[in-house]
């Protein structure tokens, strides 16, 4: 199936997608997620938080270590921050900003390392942007399979305030943020956000030059979500903008784009595998990940996370499976 039919498909499904999405299903896999610790906050334990800092434009600095990225953009009223770091890290991110005021926060996907400094900010009046189904997972308890253990929803005040479903628009200062929805690419809440005039453009865990591709198919991500998602961003960039992922180096235009073929050329091939009954490990075993043009830290994790992915989703490639 060519991608736009399985994009035609996913839109189509869009509709359906509230009620299915009412109550958070439980996660598979943790992927590039930061699990809440089990320490006690303050815990001895608790690690180190070593922050760096980049500037982007004028007035979008980039603040990484977090773990994962914080985007921050300047404006007269305050400051826009894209994810809010993991919760051991919000004061050090808090410290970076030198004392200016968060007005507004995006969260690109409900993930702890995005959503931790969400208690902090909220507490000191931001607003917090979000895709309605990253609140729900941050407004209910979840379970985590692999550590057979429940993980608390967030108190009201770390939750997101102001929802959407597709995409939006707003200003802050002179600058116009586009923000919106990328369908089943790494969670099913993941979102963009598009300094427009600074050309700076944050993606979340749905791109990354460096790790593993993360597929939550337990909620709803898969390969063709990803390649979806991934064309909607090449749709926004253009060669001088600067794609910041969750972790890993700013991406340019070119590298998305090889990023996105490689996805693509995965997606063909495990599709096809798929349609003849094929499991993660006959994927492996047929060299699907010597196919690649990057190093991947664990290809039988990926490849599983992609066969289960693309079972749950087997009607949208039109597969007959056997
Ligand atoms: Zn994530």
């Amino acid at each position: 199936m060519k991608t736009t039919d399985r994009r035609r498909f996913l839109q189509a499904g869009l509709g359906g997608l509230a009620g299915l999405a009412s109550v958070p299903l439980m996660s598979g896999l943790a992927g590039c997620q930061q699990l809440p610790s089990r320490q006690p906050t303050g815990s001895t334990t608790a690690r180190k938080t070593v922050l760096s800092s980049e500037k982007l434009a004028d007035r979008v600095t980039l603040i990484t270590g977090a773990p994962g990225s914080v985007v921050a953009l300047a404006s007269a009223d305050g400051l826009t921050l894209v994810d809010s770091g993991a919760a051991d890290s919000a004061r050090a991110v808090k410290a970076s900003l030198a004392g200016a005021k968060v007005r507004t926060l995006f969260n690109t996907h409900y993930h702890a390392d995005q959503t931790g400094g969400n208690a902090l900010f909220g507490k000191e009046g931001a607003t917090i942007h979000a895709h309605v189904i990253t609140r729900q997972w941050l407004s209910t308890d979840y379970y985590v399979p692999q550590e057979d253990r429940w993980v608390k929803a967030l108190p009201e005040v770390a939750r997101p305030t102001v929802t959407f479903r597709e995409k939006g628009e707003m200003k802050a200062g002179a600058e116009r943020i586009e923000y919106g929805y990328l369908l089943e690419a790494h969670t099913r809440g993941d979102i963009y956000v598009f300094f427009r005039d600074s050309n700076v453009l944050a993606v979340g865990d749905v791109a990354s030059p460096l790790r593993d591709p993360a597929l939550d198919w337990y909620a709803g991500a898969w390969l063709g979500g990803r390649v979806d998602a991934m064309d909607d961003l090449l749709a926004l960039a253009n060669d001088e903008t600067k794609i910041v992922p969750a972790y890993g180096p700013v991406m340019t235009r070119a590298q998305l784009q090889a990023e996105r073929d490689m996805m693509l050329h995965l997606y063909d091939r495990t599709t096809e595998l798929t349609d003849h009954g094929r499991s993660a490990q006959d994927m492996l075993d047929a060299g699907v990940m010597k196919e690649v043009n990057r190093p991947f830290e664990d290809p039988y994790r990926f490849l599983y996370d992609v066969s289960k992915g693309l079972w749950a989703h087997y009607t949208n490639f039109g597969g007959n499976v056997v």
